[in-house]
């Protein structure tokens, strides 16, 4: 069976007993595995795949049908999964097996879909290329024009999430996003993937990193293929001091294309800097809406400056924090050492890679009592202000469109070790994080070399449907290829 198909297309199809569970997981290993090089899995599950397919084969004949019945998806590796070894991209979980499942994956199966292995991300999901992993890099499906032996970044921290749907080798997939880790990796492979509103999805049994930003979602081809995921994993969790106690709204059948009356922002800020074909793609985001009824405002966020270097304190403090509990004792990996301390600092010696060990010095420092207040308690002030200004524009207009990334996906050779550099390619993304709002990246376009591009929809807490609906929109409008890397 070809894997250029979307996850509504196979459902349909299973259904419709057009085809198996165990043909269509069975194609999708045989397609990953062709694809290795690729380098998306850090652990394949493949054999138990196949198990539970047959299982939901079994359901499917009897009548009752799952509503994700039988649909190979992979989780990010930061998805603690019950027997199945857990990294989060780092040599310091190497080898740890959770004896639990996470709410969202643990979610996601009892709507019966089948899990292929566990997708490769920066280690910690600190990083925006998928450099950072210590199980290697994973390279982005799609290849410029201009240069078709070039190899390029699938962008992080969901790198493999992205690039395994792109690539076809999934039809879905978990990831997360503490400052942009799903919108800017969807973006780069061509993707579209959706950062719900703070609290919506569980973070219970999601390795953490800002526990205060940190919030899962999925990422496939397709807007309607988005809604169908987010509408299984999220939901109240009391495991989770801060989940969300909402009903999830039916989003996949609520779907429809809407822009007529909306008001949709344009925030000045995000236009700076931009370049000619950001610019150009924007002006066509713009256009379609407008044609399609949508009245285009022009719109202030005048914090946005101040998000970088916000999100660069909060996320480090809260990330150093959370790592402490990694000490050789009671997860993973351990180096010993002649003294109880020592034994500590071998372990995240070798265990921790250079970005994590650049954060967690960072955030041990903001964190510090003679600056505690000077970095922590400002950023976290500077955090409510860049919320003020979304709670402004959201007076005047129902959601804000916006560019996903400053370009398309880089070199994976090319220059990469500027960790500033690196950090400006969540510029658009972060503010959203700090916001705890919602925000859906679709792929709309191609750049000059050929590479995928994406636009970003930014709604008020809980305007999931709305995002989703604006984004089938543009979705319609651009016909972008989306497999053209399968
Ligand atoms: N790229 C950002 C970072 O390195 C965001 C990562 C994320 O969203 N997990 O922290």
């Amino acid at each position: 069976m070809d894997t250029k198909i979307t996850l509504t297309k196979a459902l349909d199809m299973l259904k419709k007993k057009e085809c198996s569970s165990t043909e269509l997981v069975q194609s999708f290993i045989n397609h990953a595995t062709a694809k290795r090089h690729l380098n998306c899995f850090i652990t394949e599950t493949f054999e138990n795949a196949l198990s539970e397919a047959a299982e939901a084969d079994k359901r499917i004949a009897s009548g009752s049908f799952l509503p994700l019945d039988g649909v190979p998806i992979a989780n990010k590796d930061l998805y603690c999964t019950k027997g199945v070894q857990t990294t989060a991209g780092s040599r310091i979980l190497k080898n740890f097996i959770p004896p639990y499942e996470s709410t969202v994956s643990g979610n996601l199966k009892k709507a019966g879909a089948i899990s292929l292995g566990k997708l490769n991300m920066d280690e910690f999901a600190m990083g925006s290329a998928n450099l950072n992993s210590a199980y290697g890099p994973v390279i982005n499906p799609w290849r410029p024009t201009s240069d078709s032996k070039k190899d390029l970044v699938p962008g992080g921290s969901s790198g493999g999430s992205a690039a395994s749907v792109a690539a076809g080798l999934c039809l879905g997939a978990t990831a997360s996003d503490t400052g942009g880790s799903i919108r800017q990796p969807a973006a780069f492979c061509g993707v579209t993937g959706i950062k719900p509103t703070y609290g919506l999805c569980s973070r219970w049994g999601m390795v953490a990193f800002a526990s205060s930003l940190d919030q899962a979602g999925p990422m496939a081809h397709t807007v309607s293929d988005c809604a169908y995921l987010l509408q299984y994993m999220a939901g109240y969790d009391e495991k989770d001091a801060t989940s969300l106690n909402v009903k999830i709204p039916d989003y996949a059948a609520n779907l429809k294309p809407e822009a007529k009356g909306l008001r949709v922002g344009v925030p000045k800020e995000y236009l700076q800097g931009l370049n000619e074909e950001g610019q150009a793609l924007l002006q066509k985001g713009i256009d379609w809406l407008r044609a399609a009824g949508a009245e285009i405002v022009d719109i202030s966020l005048k914090m946005t400056s101040a998000a970088l270097p916000t999100y660069y304190i909060i996320a480090p403090a809260e990330a150093s924090a959370n790592l402490a509990r990694y000490d050789g004792i009671r997860y993973g990996a351990r180096v010993d050492g002649a003294t109880l301390d020592e034994l500590y600092q071998n372990t995240r010696h070798d265990g921790f890679g250079a970005e994590v060990k650049r954060r967690i010095m960072i955030g041990t420092y903001v964190l510090s009592a003679g600056y505690y207040d000077a970095y922590y308690t400002r950023a976290q002030k500077v955090k409510k202000l860049i919320s003020h200004d979304f709670d402004n524009a959201f007076e005047k207009v129902d959601v804000i469109l916006t560019p996903t990334t400053p370009g398309a996906a880089f070199g994976l050779h090319d220059k990469n070790d500027d960790p500033v550099a690196m950090y400006l390619n969540d510029i658009y993304t972060v503010t959203v994080n700090l916001a705890e709002l919602p925000g859906i990246s679709v792929p709309v376009g191609l750049s000059g070399e050929g590479l995928p591009l994406g636009l970003q929809l930014i709604g008020p807490k809980l305007s999931e449907q709305r995002l989703f609906n604006v984004g089938l929109m543009l979705e319609q409008a651009a016909q972008f290829p989306h497999f053209n890397a399968v």
